[in-house]
């Protein structure tokens, strides 16, 4: 997922996307209600919570005390489109009725969490104004999702993305350059650039993968069972990814702190320019072809 530390008055570490700087962040929720994959180190100390209506309604009036102006609202944590229909619906009635200007409200999600809303669901959660559903995909190499134990095949996560789309929930898929490591980059590359040819998400991100301390993962890259690709090697893996794409109309971000080289683009329209850019960066001998260069100290 793509996301930013913040602290919660519980001192819970809270993450929202970049995207959300300027939302409302509201916790319903403490914590992933799966919390298992490898390289995730997101909420590894935090016993995921749900939030009882109670709770969650006085959280909602005390905030609109404060700014009836809101306009944004991002519901955390991990995975509350996890919540059943009916949670949802009361959730987004409550935020209507106390916030008189909200436009949208944005959430994580996973696939399967998506996949178990019916169409229908998903368009009534829509006009309660539900509107970006974050997903990380992470690959789209099947191997790779069970490497790294992700809880969802490719298949369930295209359906998911393909069917908020046509429910018009607009969605933000993120994937992991360097997940596949040294043995599978090249799967996972053309694999994803399949995966989300598929999905035609509006929203597109690129982080690196960041070993994370306290990670199945992070114990793996210690060891030597997970060599890394080395910064020429991710660049590479983002140019063959990019060179596949066929998308229709997407924003498309690489600009996260793990990331080698900070892009913005909207495709298909600044594809040529993209290759042309990460092109002259592979040729002009200044990316580190024998480690992963610099990595953020923080994710
Ligand atoms: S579902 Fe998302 S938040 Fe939960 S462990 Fe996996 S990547 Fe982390």
């Amino acid at each position: 997922m793509f996301f930013i530390i913040m602290q919660s008055l519980l001192n819970n570490p809270l993450f929202r996307p970049p995207a959300e700087a300027d939302s409302l962040i509201l916790q319903i929720d403490e914590g992933c209600p799966y919390n298992r994959c490898t390289f995730c180190g997101m909420y590894r100390e935090t016993h995921f919570r749900k939030k009882s209506f109670e709770e969650i309604r006085m959280i909602i009036e005390q905030e609109s005390v404060y700014d009836q102006g809101v306009k944004r609202v991002f519901l955390a944590d991990g995975d509350v489109m996890r919540r059943s229909y009916e949670d949802l619906q009361l959730i987004l009635v409550e935020l209507a009725q106390h916030l008189p200007m909200l436009a949208r409200v944005n959430v994580y999600a996973t696939g399967n969490s998506i996949i178990a809303k019916t169409d229908a669901q998903l368009r009534s959660l829509r006009s309660l104004k539900l509107s970006t559903l974050y997903m990380g995909l992470e690959s789209g190499d099947e191997a790779t999702l069970r490497n790294i134990e992700k809880a969802e095949t490719v298949k369930v996560m295209i359906e998911a993305c393909r069917r908020a789309q046509e429910c018009r929930l607009k969605m933000s898929v993120m994937f992991l350059l360097g997940i596949g490591g040294v043995t599978r980059w090249q799967n996972h590359a053309d694999a994803t650039a399949f995966a989300l040819n598929n999905m035609q998400p509006r929203l597109l991100s690129a982080l690196r993968f960041v070993p994370v301390p306290g990670t199945e993962l992070f114990e793996d890259v210690k060891a030597g069972r997970f060599p890394q690709l080395t910064e020429y090697d991710i660049v590479q893996e983002l140019r063959t990814i990019v060179s596949l794409l066929d998308l229709n109309n997407t924003v498309f971000r690489a600009n996260h702190a793990s990331n080698v080289v900070p892009i913005e683009a909207r495709l298909p329209r600044d594809k040529s320019k993209l290759l042309a850019n990460l092109d002259e960066m592979m040729a002009s001998g200044a990316l580190d072809r024998y480690s992963p260069g610099a990595m953020p100290l923080w994710l």
